[in-house]
């Protein structure tokens, strides 16, 4: 019989949320960079350098690779023969963990977490509860594998219950444009397959914590039907020419991981399950010999990047820049904006929308401004603001064509394309829409060399901010006809990927 302590498991968990904030695990690191060497697109391998240069600056800064710090996931395994010495719960436990991780005063991580979903939808302040998982096991040890899962890759989950004839490489290769760039390709594609609905889902999300080993399965070759599926999707998802962020190019998908389970006669469930640029889990056996100490990776193992700026890459004066300046953008051209630009993102545009409709002024003037959809981690240590990459632009869809119609907006900045509703507004009023990097939030808040909320202080992180940015990364998305780079690009990479060997390293 092994005695675990309570507080050995709460420390354990606390400190791997705190540990894979900052440090993407090595096998997500050499993937990205295996695939920036072999990237064709210029777009998408700034992209990639992006989030190579990012996963360094967390590294070395030790604060989160992305703004968006995730809904703690965890899986236990808890041995037969395990006594514990604590007066509650396990779950109770996890979330003493996730707590002390999200308030950490060295690396606040945001609250992203809200009870009453259907309703009230009120932050918890400190990310919990997790979303646990539990199982009992032969043997007198705790296994623990933790995952932060970001929002705009867990929006993106798609469940099928396929016949028993149909193709799920069929239905893999339909669902993954569906998902657009929203989930921050390139990352990984979790399926389960079999089991019942809830089954299937489950497996999904373990199978995104599996290692990064797609190039050793080729090297070797299939020996199963399962790996043979996994490769299959591999390939054939990338020659889909989404590429990093949905700019187009050859690297969607870095692995493809698959769980399965005996499933009923009439079933066949299918569920997927991506997960994005902000890769982060650990993994940790409590073996009654106190809380477990990952070993921190070598800064060695981040390749030195450095952005290629310059060519095409304009310099844009936000302050002094015009409708009609804006209107010479097309979609894919590089920018680094500098300049006054204002946030906002869901719960502050639909406050917005509401006064419109009662008639009520604004408290910001958007007048030939810029709005930047991002919930920024809190500053640390004085910093000017933490964390501050783009969140998912479609969100804000339904809104665009009040806003551009009501307050003289002159764009947008998010990440991933627009819907038709957006376009059709973006293309109207002859505004743009561009995109920064989803999963490069630490190097987009350097950019930021001024923050202070201006409107809608109760919203905490959604609050509105004004920022003062300095040559920030960004690319156009949407130009004011109202033409997509997402719509664009990937249709021109899928036909050249037909040319080029996409699947070697
Ligand atoms: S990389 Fe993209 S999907 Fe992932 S957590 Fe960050 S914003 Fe969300």
């Amino acid at each position: 019989m092994t005695v675990i302590r309570g507080d050995d498991l709460i420390q354990s968990v606390a400190d791997a949320l705190q540990f894979i904030s900052y440090y993407h695990p090595k096998d997500f690191v050499d993937a990205v960079h295996a695939a920036y060497r072999r990237e064709e697109n210029p777009a998408a391998k700034d992209a990639l350098a992006q989030i190579l240069i990012n996963s360094r600056m967390c590294a070395e800064g030790h604060r989160p690779i992305c703004q968006d710090t995730g809904i703690v996931t965890v899986f236990v395994k808890i041995g037969m023969r395990v006594q514990w010495d604590s007066d509650v719960g396990v779950a109770d436990l996890i979330n003493e963990g996730v707590r002390r991780a999200y308030l950490h005063p060295d690396n606040v991580l945001r609250a992203s977490i809200l009870t009453d979903p259907a309703g009230a939808r009120l932050n918890s302040k400190d990310n919990t509860p997790a979303v646990i998982h539990m199982e009992v096991v032969p043997g007198d040890k705790v296994e623990v594998e933790v995952a932060a899962k970001g929002g705009g890759s867990e929006a993106k989950s798609k469940f099928a219950m396929l016949n028993p004839s149909d193709d799920i490489v069929d239905w893999v290769l339909e669902m993954v444009p569906t998902m657009g760039a929203g989930w921050c390709p390139p990352g990984i594609l979790g399926i389960g397959i079999g089991g019942t609905a809830e089954k299937a889902m489950v497996m999904a999300k373990q199978a995104c914590m599996g290692s990064i080993d797609i190039n050793e399965l080729k090297a070797r070759q299939p020996a199963n039907a399962l790996e043979q599926l996994r490769l299959e999707i591999y390939e054939k998802v990338n020659a889909l020419g989404i590429g990093a962020q949905g700019l187009g190019g050859l690297t969607t998908v870095l692995d493809v991981k698959i769980k399965d389970y005996p499933t009923h006669a009439a079933n066949k469930p299918v569920a997927l399950i991506p997960n994005c640029a902000a890769t982060r889990h650990a993994h940790f056996v409590l073996d009654g010999s106190g809380p477990v100490e990952l070993s921190p990776p070598s800064l060695a193992d981040w390749p030195e990047i450095t952005r290629e700026v310059g060519g095409d890459t304009r310099r844009v004066d936000l302050d002094s820049l015009t409708a009609e300046d804006a209107r010479q953008w097309r979609p894919g051209d590089t920018l680094l904006l500098s300049g006054t630009i204002l946030t906002g993102r869901d719960a502050a545009h639909k406050r917005m929308v509401d006064m419109l409709n009662r008639g009520e002024s604004l408290p910001v003037e958007l007048s030939g401004k810029f709005i930047y959809y991002v919930g920024p981690v809190d500053p640390v240590r004085g910093e000017v603001v933490g964390p501050a990459g783009p969140t998912t632009a479609t969100r804000m869809d339904k809104f665009t064509d009040q806003i551009l119609a009501q307050t003289g907006l002159l764009g947008m900045i998010g990440k991933a394309e627009r819907g038709p509703a957006a376009l059709a507004a973006i293309k109207k009023h002859g505004a743009v829409s561009l995109i920064a990097v989803g999963g490069a939030a630490y190097l987009v808040s350097k950019a930021i060399r001024q923050s202070r909320v201006v409107a809608f202080d109760d919203l905490g992180m959604e609050a509105i901010h004004e920022f003062v940015v300095e040559d920030m990364p960004v690319t156009v998305a949407v130009d004011s006809n109202g033409e997509s780079v997402h719509q664009i690009a990937p249709k021109i990479w899928q036909q050249r990927i037909g040319k080029i060997p996409v699947a070697q390293a």
